[in-house]
């Protein structure tokens, strides 16, 4: 027996990182899974790993509302229902205020944060159509919570998403739909190789974390397993920050790391 057996899910961001393990580990708990991202390539091999009876693939911009409707309206087609959203793309970025592009600014708040709606929205619709309620997983950041310097936009976008959390949460219990939220902390996955690579970066975040460990996307996949499954079901409303600690002390002071 496994913890999400029948179940359907859609994963955004699926084909790196946190997203891709977890729908690895979705599946392994007995989801069968759309993995949606921009990266065909990497959604094809994840395909290829999991088996086209568990996964299928969707080509998703999620700033892009038809092709979020498409994602939405592929995973019900294909799985007959949709229990789960695992709502996880995204993207950093890095500049100090004075200097950041406007572009670099509407991109990272885009994805994270627009995107972000534009999957509620539709998931919304389809768990509302269908009557059997659902739960929704977003990713915030411990960023949502601690203000880091060269992040304007990212911690911006990403406290917009824990807050985005508490109001579709608000408005969508009554359908029985539940809407958390997951924070992590340093995570290793592609998107933060760079930042990890700079000498010094990552033990000066685990320095701040009393646990005195960085994440790994597993610790992630867990937690939104949990959140994701029927013994979650009084948990709403949430943002659960999974970061060693680290949001209780403060983040390293990146402009020093960045050289700026
Ligand atoms: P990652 O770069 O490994 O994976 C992100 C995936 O999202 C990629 O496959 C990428 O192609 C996809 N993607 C990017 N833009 C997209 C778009 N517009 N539409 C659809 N897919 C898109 O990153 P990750 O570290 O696994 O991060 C996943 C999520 O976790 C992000 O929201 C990130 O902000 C958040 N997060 C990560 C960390 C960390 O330390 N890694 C910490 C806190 C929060």
């Amino acid at each position: 027996m496994g913890w999400l057996d029948g179940q359907v899910a859609i994963v955004t961001g699926a084909a790196s990182g946190i997203g891709k393990t977890a729908a690895e580990t979705f599946v392994a708990e007995g989801a069968r899974v759309l993995l949606a991202d921009i990266d065909n390539d990497g959604i094809g091999a994840l395909i290829g790993q999991l088996g086209h009876n568990y996964a299928d693939g969707a080509v998703t911009d999620i700033r892009d509302e038809s092709a979020v409707q498409d994602m939405v309206a592929q995973a019900v087609r294909r799985f007959g229902r949709l229990d789960i959203a695992f709502n996880n793309a995204g993207i950093g970025g890095f500049s100090p205020i004075q200097n950041y592009p406007l572009a670099d600014f509407e991109r990272v708040v885009g994805i994270c944060l627009t995107g972000t709606f534009l999957c509620i929205k539709h998931e919304a619709a389809a768990f509302i159509a269908q009557r059997r309620g659902g739960s929704v997983i977003n990713i915030a950041s411990l960023n949502a919570i601690q203000a880091t310097e060269g992040f304007a936009a990212y911690c911006s976008a990403k406290a917009g998403v824990a807050m985005l959390t508490k109001v579709a949460a608000l408005e969508l219990g009554r359908h029985g739909i539940r809407v958390n939220a997951i924070g992590p902390g340093l995570i290793h996955t592609p998107a933060t190789a760079g930042m990890t690579a700079l000498p010094g970066l990552e033990d000066a975040f685990i320095q701040e974390a009393p646990i005195g460990r960085a994440g790994e996307p597993e610790d992630v996949a867990k937690l939104a397993t949990y959140l994701a499954s029927d013994d979650a079901s009084l948990m709403t409303g949430q943002t659960l920050y999974i970061d060693g600690g680290a949001s209780l002390k403060k983040y390293p002071e990146l402009f020093r790391f960045f050289g700026t």
